[in-house]
Parts: structure tokens; C-alpha cells; sequence
């Protein structure tokens, strides 16, 4: 059984029968017959349908921003602009699927030869609570245009919002088994991995999910990508504007509650400015509405989970034994986590070395240039760094030092549909998103005719 749950005043939501066996096989067949005439479907009905996906969303922008903030907690204001954001990956493939999967000839000594991008198959996609739309839209948008059925097996606390993405793409008109929601716990994935129908896996999640899903992929050698967690290092230079920036800065730490991959974890501040960053960020933080997340005005709401809020407590105590200093916050009540400034943090400090999955800002004071970029690469994980610094051309020259898979400048790390979104080293594998996103789970079929 899965119970859902609000997070802000801990009132069961709902429950859900979770899939025996027989419910599991039936829903991968149910996949594998959809597949056979999906895949036949014209590139135009395939984005027809999708362009109705776009306008259900914009229509019940509400009751979707609502669903997701009840189960977990994210501000309402939020929440509607991720569904806002879910519409723009929609039109960005409609506008554009038939071009990235468009033949592509390539001259040989053959009289035609070309590649040919294939539907793969069923693609198992096992998803965060984090963004709950945003991340099955930005994997199903491309994946289904690609000619693939999905099943999803979301994050159990957002359940509600699982099965209300399957019925928006049968309210839409997607053939029936197209897309489904299959609710299971983790020892039931393998099944799913392992059968012949399912051709790739995707997880968005953390490392330790990762770690698992990567080698059950392995183990039966399918297609999988990774979009593991992050710990982005922020570097403030000198002669970063941080007039201009702060809103950018601090919100890049705590929009969601801090609950995002790429948000800006560890702050590696040179010497010079650091005392002012520090004043700026904690004006900045006094003028954050925290309170209900379904209040309009509401910029920080609570934590999705309570043992998310005790992992994140325990993390800033250790970081705090080991001589971290907390120089703001640090109040918790029930699943509200205060916004947090944690400064002398140091490597072999959570703070430093973990992921902290919640509102709290690791202040790393550095004297220069060159050790802010020692600093920031020092970590096991690989999503993006960000930089702040009137010398765009110096920063340019920065590019090969950073070995994430994203470097913004003077912006914080955020996701565009246009670009690819992906990490390397401990934070996965594969990208989402722009043409590579929708080329990850095709058969790149060699057609060669003498
Ligand atoms: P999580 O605990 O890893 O859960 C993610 C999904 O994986 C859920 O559906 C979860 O199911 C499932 N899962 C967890 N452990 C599993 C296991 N051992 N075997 C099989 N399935 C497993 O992560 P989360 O707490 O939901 O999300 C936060 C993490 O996701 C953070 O690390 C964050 O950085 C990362 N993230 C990465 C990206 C990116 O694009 N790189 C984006 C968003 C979030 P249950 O809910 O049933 O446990």
C-alpha cells in the first residue's frame, strides 16, 4: 500500500494498491502490443498528439500546480510554473521532433546510406518527487515522440501526480498503453529491467538509486541513462555584480526548498568579496516568505518528507562537529527547515562532500581565482558550476577546467529545453533535453543499399 502524504500538515492525501506480479506482467504485454502500432504512427500524429498534451496542460494548469504542491510542499507559485515549463518541453518537440529524427544521409560508396532513427521499444522511466511533471514530461515528451511506449514508476509520495500525467496523455488521445503508471516497490524493478520489451531504463534520482538501477541495466545490458544528484560549487569572484545577481544567487540555493540537483550547493567565495557576499545573502534571505506552500506568496515552503529533514539535520550537525559554523537559521519545525548559512566549511564535511538536499548554503572562503576553481572541482559529483564575474572573456577560458556537464556564467544552473541537460563523474550518464535528449532511446540504424 502507498499512502500519500501532505507535507505541510501531515494529512494522509490518498492510497494506492500497489501492482502484484500478475498487474506487473500485464502492464509490460500491454506496453509491448501498444508498441507494435506506435511505432507505426506518422511523426505528424505522433506531435499532433502531443501538441494536445501541451494545451490539457495549460488548461489544468491549476489542478496540476495544486496536486504537486499538496504532496510535496513545494509553493504554489512553483509548482504553476513548472506546469508552464512542462507545456514549453511539449512545443519544443512538436516544433521540432520531425527535424532531429529526420533520416540522415551520409555520402559512402553505397548507392544510398543513411541513418535511420528507429522507436527502440518500452522504456522503463523511474522518476524523483523533486519536480514531479517536470521530470516525467522532460523524459516523455521526447521519448513518446520518438516512437517508444513508457512505463512510469514515479516516486511513491507523488503518486497522485503519476497517475494524473498517465490519464493527461490518454485525455489527449494517446493510444491506450502508450504511457503507463505502474506502482511497485523497488525489488519489483528488476522484472520490469529484465523483460524482453523493455529496451531501456532511465532514473532520475540519487547515486545510491543510481548505483542500483546502472548495474540491474548492466546486468541484463539495456540502454540506460543517468540523472543522478549534484553538488554545483557557485564561484563569486572579485569582481562578481553581486547588486545585479544576489536574487539569482540565493534563489539558485533556495527555490524548491532547496530540493534540486542543480542548485547551487557549495558558495566558493574569494577573500576579497566575501564579507560583502555574506551581507548581501543574508538581506536576501530576511526578505524570503516561508509559510503555506498553497499561499500565493509564499517563496519557501516545507521539505517533502521528514526523513529528508532529519537526513539534512544530521548532515549540518556533523558538517557543524567538524567545524562548520551555522551563522544563520537552522531552525526546524516539523518539515520546515529554515533557511541556513553554514560558513568554514571544509573538505571532509558533509557540507562539503554530500549532497545537502535541503535549504542550507555552504559558505567556502578561497583567496583567488585559481583556488576557487581547485575548490569547486574537488568533487565527486558532476552536474554544473556556476561562476559570477564582470570577465566574461577570463571565464571563457575556464571552460575546459570544469569537468561537469554544464558551466553557466553570471546564471544560475538551471534547464532549457533548447540545450542538453545531463551530468558526468558521480552525478550519471546520457542526456535529456534538445536533440540529444530524444535521440537517447532510438535504435541509430545503419541502412545501407548497394
Ligand atoms: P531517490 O530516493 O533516489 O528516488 C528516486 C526514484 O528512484 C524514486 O522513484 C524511488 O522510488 C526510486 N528508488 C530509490 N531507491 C531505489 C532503489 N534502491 N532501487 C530502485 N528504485 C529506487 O531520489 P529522490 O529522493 O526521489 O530525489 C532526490 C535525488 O534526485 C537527489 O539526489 C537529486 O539530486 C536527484 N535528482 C537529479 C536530477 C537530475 O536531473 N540529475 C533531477 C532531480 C533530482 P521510491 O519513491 O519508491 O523510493
Amino acid at each position: 500500500m502507498i499512502k500519500t502524504k501532505n507535507p505541510f500538515n501531515n494529512k494522509i492525501i490518498a492510497e494506492y494498491k500497489l501492482h502484484d506480479n500478475d498487474d506487473i506482467g500485464q502492464i509490460i504485454s500491454k506496453s509491448a502490443e501498444a508498441f507494435k502500432q506506435w511505432k507505426t504512427e506518422s511523426i505528424g500524429n505522433r506531435t499532433d498528439l502531443l501538441h494536445k498534451v501541451s494545451l490539457l496542460l495549460i488548461e489544468r494548469k491549476q489542478e496540476y500546480a495544486e496536486l504537486m504542491t499538496q504532496e510535496m510542499g513545494k509553493p504554489i507559485s512553483q509548482s504553476l510554473a513548472e506546469i508552464e515549463k512542462c507545456s514549453q518541453v511539449c512545443d519544443f518537440y512538436v516544433k521540432n521532433a520531425a527535424y532531429f529524427l529526420a533520416d540522415d544521409l551520409i555520402v559512402t560508396d553505397a548507392k544510398e546510406s543513411f541513418i535511420s532513427y528507429d522507436p527502440s521499444g518500452t522504456i522503463l522511466a523511474i522518476m524523483p518527487w523533486n519536480y514531479p511533471f517536470w521530470q516525467v514530461m522532460r523524459f516523455a515528451a521526447p521519448t513518446l515522440t520518438a516512437g517508444n511506449t513508457a512505463i512510469l514508476k514515479h516516486a511513491s509520495n507523488t503518486t497522485g501526480c503519476a497517475l494524473a500525467i498517465e490519464q493527461l496523455f490518454l485525455d489527449a488521445g494517446y493510444p491506450k498503453n502508450c504511457f503507463q503508471t505502474v506502482l511497485i516497490e523497488h525489488d519489483a524493478i528488476e522484472t520490469i529491467i529484465a523483460h524482453e520489451t523493455v529496451t531501456g531504463v532511465t532514473l532520475t534520482g540519487s547515486e545510491k538509486a543510481g548505483r542500483t538501477i546502472a548495474t540491474l541495466a548492466g546486468k541484463h545490458l539495456k540502454k540506460s541513462v543517468m540523472e543522478l544528484g549534484g553538488n554545483n560549487a557557485c564561484i563569486i569572484l572579485d569582481d562578481a555584480n553581486l547588486e545585479k545577481h544576489i536574487d539569482t544567487i540565493v534563489m539558485a540555493r533556495m527555490q524548491n526548498a532547496g530540493q534540486s540537483c542543480i542548485a547551487a550547493k557549495r558558495f566558493v567565495v574569494v577573500d576579497a568579496i566575501y564579507d560583502e557576499f555574506v551581507e548581501a545573502f543574508k538581506n536576501r534571505l530576511d526578505q524570503i516568505k516561508s509559510g503555506d506552500p498553497m499561499a500565493s506568496e509564499t517563496e519557501m515552503g516545507v521539505m517533502a518528507r521528514k526523513d529528508l529533514v532529519d537526513t539534512l539535520e544530521k548532515q549540518v550537525k556533523t558538517s557543524v562537529e567538524k567545524g562548520a559554523k551555522v551563522t544563520y537559521g537552522n531552525t526546524i519545525k516539523g518539515n520546515y527547515f529554515e533557511p541556513t548559512i553554514l560558513e568554514d566549511v571544509k573538505p571532509g564535511m558533509p557540507a562539503f562532500e554530500e549532497e545537502l538536499f535541503g535549504p542550507v548554503a555552504a559558505f567556502i572562503r578561497v583567496a583567488n581565482k585559481e583556488e576557487a576553481i581547485t575548490v569547486a572541482t574537488d568533487s565527486k559529483f558532476g552536474l554544473g558550476t556556476m561562476i559570477f564575474t564582470k570577465d566574461i572573456k577570463a571565464a571563457k577560458k575556464l571552460i575546459l577546467d570544469i569537468p561537469d556537464g554544464a558551466f553557466f556564467v553570471n546564471e544560475m544552473v538551471k534547464s532549457d529545453v533548447q540545450l542538453p541537460f545531463g551530468g558526468t563523474k558521480a552525478s550519471g550518464y546520457g542526456r535529456e533535453l534538445s536533440q540529444e535528449g530524444i535521440l537517447e532511446f532510438v535504435n541509430k540504424k545503419t541502412v545501407y543499399i548497394k
